[in-house]
C-alpha cells in the first residue's frame, strides 16, 4: 500500500513511513524534521563545503563530531540517548552534529522498531 508523504508528496510504501506528530513522512523528511538543517550554523556549512571541495571528510570533523562517528564505528549503531548519555552530549549538541555529519554523508539515521538508530552512512 502507498502513501504520500505529508512533507514532500514523495509516493512511499506504508512501512516504510515514519510517524511524527500524527503526519507519515518519508525518510528524508522525517530526518530533516529530527535534524533541521541550520543555515545560520557556521561549521555545518563549513564542513559542507570543505566537502564538496573533495578534501577527506573525516579531517575536517571538530572534535565532538570525531567523537560521535568513533562511537557509531565502534558499535556499528547508536541511539541518541545512548550518545547523550556516554559522550556526554546535550540533545542539542547532537542533533547539531548530526545535522552536519548527515549534510557530510558520514551518519544518517535508521529506523529499527520503533526506534531510531545512527549508523554510517
Ligand atoms: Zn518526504
Amino acid at each position: 500500500m502507498l502513501i504520500q508523504c505529508t512533507r514532500c508528496g514523495k509516493e512511499i510504501e506504508k512501512q516504510q513511513g515514519y510517524e511524527h506528530q500524527g503526519k507519515t513522512f518519508c525518510e528524508d523528511c522525517y530526518m530533516d524534521l529530527l535534524s533541521p538543517p541550520k543555515a545560520c550554523d557556521p561549521w555545518a556549512v563549513h564542513s559542507a563545503q570543505t566537502f564538496l571541495k573533495g578534501k577527506d571528510k573525516f579531517s575536517t570533523l571538530t572534535p565532538q563530531q570525531s567523537k560521535i562517528v568513533n562511537y557509531i564505528k565502534e558499535r556499528g549503531e547508536a541511539t541518541a540517548e545512548e550518545m547523550i548519555k556516554n559522550l556526554n552530549l546535550t540533545e542539542e549538541e547532537l542533533r547539531r552534529e548530526f545535522a552536519s555529519l548527515r549534510h557530510m554523508e558520514i551518519l544518517r539515521g535508521t529506523k529499527k522498531g520503533d526506534k531510531i538508530l545512527y549508523i554510517l552512512f
